[in-house]
Order: structure tokens, then sequence, then C-alpha cells
């Protein structure tokens, strides 16, 4: 039987979470193939791996991981890179993708991935489902939006009005950012209805992704109008 901490959130979407993991991680699933998003370490005094954990899952239910990917590259989603290599290499099909920011931020990631693109965003597929990433900074300079299945996975972002901004992005950047993933959905004649938070604490159900990225746009243009003056 599956663990307590694998729940099942939308179509193809997986959220793997134990208690005392610092961030989740999730699977994203078509047919028998799967990708892997966050690469979060053992917890300080936590007992899960969270990488043995997803691998048991995968395990499970009979999936074949092609792909690796994550958030941003903040150490809480990068620094279990080491032990999700371990447990994901026997899969000769896997590919380990990530945005060239995240290299800058993290050079030791170089080592383990093998696709470093450096556009604005990356389009993939699990077996004929689309998976988008889209570089996105806004918390980090790393961020990336993942897509998939009507689900848009938001890394940490502060949707809406408000942003503590701990990265210190400038709010042009932001808007950029907004305007990327507006721009590229529409032009994809893509519709997200459900937003969650990597680290599984905000699920968005049926709602309007546009919306909500256009208040978090506002929000923006605010502080932009602030440090104007
Ligand atoms: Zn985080």
């Amino acid at each position: 039987m599956e663990a307590p901490a694998v729940r099942d959130v939308a179509p193809g979407i997986v959220v793997v979470n134990e208690e005392d993991q610092i961030c989740a991680t999730w699977i994203l699933h078509q047919g028998r193939s799967c990708f892997v998003v966050e690469m979060p370490p053992k917890a300080v005094d936590g007992y899960t791996i969270p990488a043995e954990l997803v691998l048991r899952c995968i395990e499970e239910r009979g999936l074949t991981p092609v792909g690796l990917v994550f958030s941003h590259a903040h150490w809480d989603h990068i620094d279990g890179v080491a032990t999700y290599w371990d447990a994901l290499t026997d899969f000769p099909e896997m590919k380990l993708i990530c945005h060239e920011s995240a290299i800058e931020i993290a050079p030791k990631l170089k080592t383990f991935f093998d696709t470093v693109f450096s556009d604005d965003a990356y389009e993939t597929n699990i077996e004929g489902e689309p998976l988008y990433l889209i570089h996105a900074p806004k918390h980090s300079a790393s961020d990336l939006m993942i897509v998939f299945r009507g689900t848009m996975l938001t890394g940490d972002w502060w949707l809406g009005w408000g942003d503590p901004n701990p990265g210190k992005v400038p709010p042009a950047t932001s808007i950029k950012s907004v305007d990327r993933i507006l721009g590229f959905l529409r032009n994809h004649r893509y519709v997200v209805t459900r937003l969650f938070s990597v680290h599984a604490n905000d699920f968005r159900y049926d709602v309007n992704a546009e919306a909500i990225l256009l208040e978090t746009r506002r929000y923006h243009e605010m502080k932009l109008a602030q440090e104007k003056g």
C-alpha cells in the first residue's frame, strides 16, 4: 500500500510529501511514463529521503521516469540532487532539464543536468501530452512555471496581491514574467485551471489563471510605480 504521503491531486499529478520533507516532490504522469519535479534534500533530523520515497511510488505504480526538472535553484528544491541521481539514473530515458539561470546560481547542477535551455520556454511532452517549462523570474532569477495537463506548478511564487520578494527581483522583471506566461498560454491556446505551489501548501482548483496572473501583475506595477516615486 502506498504511504499516506502520496496523494493524487489532479489528473496526471501526484504529490509525494512526507511530514519531514522540506519541499514536496511531484510526479507528472501520462500513460506509463512520468517526470519527477523537485529534488529536496533529507531534512535535518528528518528520516525521509524524498528521492527514495518518490522512486518507491513510481515503482508501485509501474511508471517509467523519463525526466527530472525543478522549479528553481534554491537549496530546499535542489540539494537532494545526488540522491535523485542515484535513485533515477538506472532509467536510460531520463532527461535532466533545467534553465541556464539555475546553473548560474548553482553551478554544481552542471554535473547532473544534460539538457540546459536558455530560451524563454522549453516544450516537451510525456507520451504526447504537452509539458511546458516557462522561465518566469519573480521569486528567484531561475523560476520555472511547470505546465502539465491543465495544472501549473507555480514554484514559490506569491500569487495575487503582495510578495515578500526575498530575492529582490525587480518589479519590471516580475511583470515581464507574468506577460511571458500569459503570452505563452494564449499562443498555445492552453487553459490552466489549477495552480499549485510546489511546497504543496497552496492548491487552487477551478481558477481563472489569467485573472490571478493579471492581479499579480497589478501588484508589481504598483511596486514599479513606487520605485519610480
Ligand atoms: Zn522553496
